[in-house]
């Protein structure tokens, strides 16, 4: 096993390597493919995370939040401009 964030592990699965939620044992998918596109996804406002009196009045910026589809656990939280791909944080050595 091998722990990547904070609930978030590699194991081998069947004879495969996948991601795994730490909390609820949910097979995600293939270690070899980023976790996020098996991940649920959510867009919050930048403001979320800014103290009131320092937000910054734009739009332009999200906190893409990734979860775990079974328990609903937060793997990872990506601020990022709103039309920015997807940052492919995690990767495997082969
Ligand atoms: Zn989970």
């Amino acid at each position: 096993m091998v722990k990547v964030l904070e609930s978030l592990e590699v194991e081998v699965v069947g004879g495969r390597r996948v991601y795994r939620c730490l909390k609820c044992e949910h097979v995600l998918g293939p270690a070899t493919e980023d976790y996020k596109n098996y991940a649920l996804k959510h867009d919050a406002p930048f403001s979320k995370a800014q103290p009131i009196g320092l937000v910054i009045k734009s739009d332009m910026y999200v906190l893409r939040e990734y979860y775990c589809p079974k328990c609903a656990t937060m793997f990872e939280v990506d601020a990022v401009l709103k039309e920015e791909k997807q940052i492919h944080s995690i990767q495997l050595k082969k």
